[in-house]
């Protein structure tokens, strides 16, 4: 039997799509039987990578993000990563540093990777100067759940 499952969707860099790009991707996240918190997890994550695909990527031009999501059932994990074809970035490792932002002036605190970094398992961001970007991430479900038994008690 096959076990991953695989989905992708594509949309227009518009901020509405930021609540669409989160709730598709919790829906599948779903056969996993994930906690609240690590539903959360996984939103906050794809908001943090769609905003930046639309604020920085695409600088507010309406282009296409692509999200691609790939379920393991026997591993419990879900990777995914979020693309665009905009503007890329310079140095990638200075930008994932925390408070590190190109644009002050929007009242940005250049948190996104620290957010992305801090809820999923595994972050990683591959770009080029005018190709654009794709970041991926993993998350593994159920990894801190304890098996409670009448014994703990
Ligand atoms: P915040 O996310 O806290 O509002 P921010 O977006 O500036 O602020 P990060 O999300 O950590 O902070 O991103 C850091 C920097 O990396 C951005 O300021 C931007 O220069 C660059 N960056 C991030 N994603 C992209 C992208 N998809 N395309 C081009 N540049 C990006
Ligand atoms: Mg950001």
């Amino acid at each position: 039997m096959k076990n991953t499952n695989e989905m992708e969707i594509r949309f227009d860099s518009v901020s509405v799509n930021e609540g669409f790009a989160r709730v598709a991707v919790a829906a599948f996240l779903t056969q996993l039987n994930p906690t609240v918190e690590e539903v959360s997890d996984v939103k906050t994550a794809v908001s943090e990578a769609v905003t930046n695909a639309i604020i920085h990527g695409y600088e507010n031009q309406v282009h296409t993000v692509r999200i691609k999501c790939i379920i393991n059932m026997e591993e419990k994990s879900m990777e995914l990563a979020v693309s665009d074809d905009g503007a890329g970035i310079a140095d990638v490792a200075k930008a994932m540093e925390p408070m590190f932002t190109t644009k002050p002036e929007l009242e940005r605190s250049g948190m996104g990777f620290a957010f992305m970094e801090a809820f999923m398992d595994e972050l990683s961001v591959e770009s080029e100067e005018g190709k654009g970007t794709t970041v991926k991430m993993k998350k593994l479900i159920g990894k801190g759940r304890k098996l409670w038994t009448t014994q703990s008690l």
